[in-house]
């Protein structure tokens, strides 16, 4: 049977960790929505349409030219935006401080979330995200909606970006988590809310370990 598993929550709760621990446990495609926006805000910023003020026009007339896939390969789940692999480029200071203005353009929701719903319907997904349980996957199967104090987020996001070379101030790393669940939580095109019927994950105080079980234990019943 086909199977979805929602999993939304604000930045760095440690969404895509159980996510993908889901995925693997469960035998389910794991999709990072994340890394689609991410590739959108990339695009535009190679492209120059952030030089002076956001053109939000220049893009929306080029969503047709962006295309987004995934691979796997040795080091897992890789995004591949136009043919290159940008796995490592969206991940980037530069990228996250721009990518929730990107994703606040109903045109470019439009387009990632008909392509995310295309993915879930062949294979179960476990889909992080911040619309997923909301709008994606209105019907999932589980929708968790994960939650962790604003300390432990940016140290968690601090600690990640310096394991993969990336430097940035804790301070930097804060007010951009900030910055995101603002305009998240207040866009008029699907902002980021809980479900009705989400069950909350707080792991502040939780292992990967622990919060991994819980999900299962839930996926279960
Ligand atoms: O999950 P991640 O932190 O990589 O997502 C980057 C940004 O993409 C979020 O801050 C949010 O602005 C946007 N996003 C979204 N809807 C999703 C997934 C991500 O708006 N389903």
């Amino acid at each position: 049977a086909k199977i979805n598993i929602a999993i939304d929550g604000y930045s760095s709760c440690g969404k895509s960790t159980l996510a993908k621990q889901l995925a693997k446990k469960l035998h389910y495609i794991y999709v990072d929505t994340g890394a689609m926006y991410r590739s959108v805000a990339l695009f535009a910023l190679d492209n120059g349409f952030f030089e002076s003020d956001f053109d939000k026009e220049k893009l929306i007339n080029s969503l047709n030219q962006i295309t987004i896939r995934f691979e796997r390969n040795e080091n897992g789940l890789q995004t591949i935006l136009n043919g290159e692999n940008v796995e490592e480029s969206i991940r980037s200071m530069r990228v996250s401080e721009r990518v929730s203005e990107v994703a606040a353009i109903p045109e470019v929701r439009k387009k990632l979330v008909s392509q995310q719903q295309e993915m879930g319907k062949e294979k179960g997904v476990v889909m992080d995200g911040r619309d997923i349980g909301t709008v994606v996957f209105p019907d999932a199967e589980l929708k968790i909606f994960m939650t962790a104090s604003p300390s432990v987020r940016a140290q968690r996001r601090y600690d990640e970006l310096k394991a993969n070379g990336k430097e940035a101030s804790m301070e930097e790393v804060k007010k951009n988590l900030e910055h995101r669940d603002y305009i998240d939580t207040h866009r008029s095109s699907d902002p980021l809310k809980q479900a009705d019927d989400a069950l909350v994950l707080d792991n502040t105080d939780l292992t990967p370990d622990e919060q991994l079980q819980k999900a299962l234990d839930w996926s279960r019943e």
